[in-house]
């Protein structure tokens, strides 16, 4: 089992090499004809001689020497076209999306040829190796129950070197995704096999890819959760059900809606999460889609302000967190050999307020630039500075809060720093709507954790393995109610804990906040007053 158990970690290691080799391969040479289905016609205009002097026939061994030429030449024009205030001339795409596109388009050599073959070799040997590594499990860790043995010996776990290892693999990724798609183009090339099976005409972006890796990983850590928590009937459901979501909600439909002329919109996303909702491109998008785009439109209206509420009282925000966020899903999934790293000092407590919630005022306010610019557009069309409010422009606030929120904070932090921070840095101290929901949850809600203090052991388990940092256990030893805004309700403390103690509960309000006071002693025995 345990021969096994290798051979699989070694076909993931193979098949993560190639895909971590696949930037540096290949060759990249644009035609003519390609520049010319390419560029738009002011695109053209502005850079055609440039191209045809550098860039034309010309062969690149790797998309970023090829992405880079491209830029040089793009960003040189563009400054030129400024200097000189030839301002309807200036071009607005994002120089790396720019770049991005022509490398795609100019793929040629080993790579063009071999997609699919590319494909199976790293995505496929990754994926393979990964369910052989994690099914040996179901044997070699002997019956149900969760077994945590070791893990702060482990080099993987506790900060070692694989787990350092991992966090520099993981930032890098982010860090080339978000910012220098053009460098990533080979790993979009490998997937566009997939892609085809939705869109046969079109070839897969850089989301593409990561939607899909996202989903991918998602199920396949998922198998290993079912594995490792098979005896835990909530854990089972809810992981089954986040994995649902991401599949169905966040990859399926965003892919098929378009095919239909619809917007390709994730319906479970709720504002604030859903940064964008009231960005002017996005509301007129919607709003021309006929009539489903309206019904998206004014779905993510009720979603944010009437059901996460009203869900939240009920339920608490763990509907959202652990059981349909893509966000949380991830964190629950690959993120789980990592929970026992979140930082349970009293001081992360009060940086995590200050933090959360701060990205929630943040979001608020991009909000109302965004909400007020988008309204102009509609109902002031001929207004200048339809975006200027307070001196400051509505597209300035929204890409500093997309650039600091929505990629360094939730992408390259949120899952790059798994490995150092724990699994739900992002969720804990920066997602603007855990922090709206958290709000309704601390003080409006049916959600609490029970505990019977008097079966306590102090074991210290449930703290442990809490991925919200929550000092569970000092709630536990006074017999006190859990109603911590922070909590997830992943339910993993209570699915650690050896004597029972913890349980998730909706119940009536009375009483939610009432044993503050007195610790209970046994199980229904007698109390005390401190
Ligand atoms: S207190 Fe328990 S249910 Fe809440 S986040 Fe921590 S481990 Fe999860
Ligand atoms: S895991 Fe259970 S027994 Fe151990 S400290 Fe927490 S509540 Fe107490």
């Amino acid at each position: 089992m345990k021969l096994l158990k290798n051979i699989g970690l070694a076909i993931f290691l193979l098949g993560l090499v190639i895909f971590t080799a696949l930037p540096f391969l290949g060759s990249f040479k644009m035609s003519e004809q390609i520049m010319l289905e390419q560029l738009s016609e002011q695109e053209l205009g502005n850079l055609q001689s440039d191209f045809e002097e550098k860039i034309i026939d010309v062969e690149f061994g790797t998309s970023s020497a090829f992405g880079n030429a491209v830029i040089d030449i793009y960003n040189t024009k563009n400054e030129e076209l400024k200097a000189n205030e030839e301002w309807d001339k200036v071009m607005y795409t994002q120089e790396k999306e720019f770049a991005f596109k022509l490398a795609k388009a100019s793929t040629t050599g080993f790579v063009a040829d071999n997609k699919l073959l590319l494909f199976f070799l790293s995505f496929g040997l990754g994926i393979l190796g990964a369910l052989i590594y994690v099914y040996q499990d179901l044997k070699l860790l002997g019956p149900a129950g969760i077994k945590n043995d070791g893990v702060y010996h482990s080099a993987a776990q506790n900060r070692g070197w694989i787990g350092i290892v991992t966090f520099l693999w993981l930032v890098s990724f982010y860090v080339l995704l978000y910012f220098n798609p053009h460098i990533i183009v080979n790993l979009t090339n490998v997937v566009d096999p997939v892609k085809h099976l939705f869109n046969p005409e079109a070839g897969a972006s850089q989301w593409f890819l990561y939607g899909f890796l996202y989903t991918v990983t998602m199920i396949v850590m998922g198998i290993r959760m079912l594995i490792k928590y098979r005896h835990n009937k909530y854990q089972v459901v809810r992981t089954i059900t986040v994995v649902l979501f991401q599949l169905i909600f966040a990859f399926l439909m965003v892919e098929i809606l378009p095919l239909f002329d619809l917007p390709a919109k994730d319906l479970k996303n709720a504002w604030p999460l859903d940064h964008y909702f009231l960005f002017d491109w996005n509301v007129q998008q919607l709003l021309s889609s006929g009539h489903f785009g309206k019904f998206l439109f004014f779905w993510g209206i009720i979603l944010s302000i009437i059901v996460v509420p009203v869900m939240v009282y009920f339920f608490g925000k763990r509907w959202y967190c652990s059981w349909v966020c893509g966000c949380g899903g991830l964190a629950e999934t690959l993120g789980d050999p990592y929970r026992q790293l979140s930082n349970k000092k009293l001081w992360t407590w009060k940086l995590e307020r200050w933090l959360i919630n701060g990205v929630l005022v943040f979001a608020v306010i991009m909000t109302i630039y965004t909400g007020y610019h988008t309204y102009n557009v509609y109902n002031n069309p001929d207004m200048d500075g339809k975006d200027i409010l307070f001196g400051l422009s509505a597209y300035d606030v929204r890409s500093w809060y997309g650039f600091l929120i929505g990629s360094i904070f939730a992408g390259v932090i949120g899952t790059g720093f798994y490995p150092i921070l724990g699994n739900r840095s992002w969720c804990r101290f920066g997602c603007p709507l855990a922090a709206y929901m958290g709000i309704v949850q601390r003080f409006k809600s049916r959600f609490r954790i029970t505990t019977n203090g008097g079966q306590c052991i102090s074991c210290g388990n449930c703290s442990t393995y809490c991925e919200q940092g929550i000092d569970v256990r000092a709630y536990a030893q006074k017999g006190q109610n859990i109603v911590r805004s922070s909590c997830v309700g992943c339910g993993v403390c209570a699915a650690v804990c050896p004597r029972g103690v913890l349980k998730l509960e909706n119940g009536p309000e009375e009483g939610r906040f009432g044993n503050e006071g007195p610790i209970v002693l046994g199980n229904d025995g007698f109390k005390i007053d401190v």
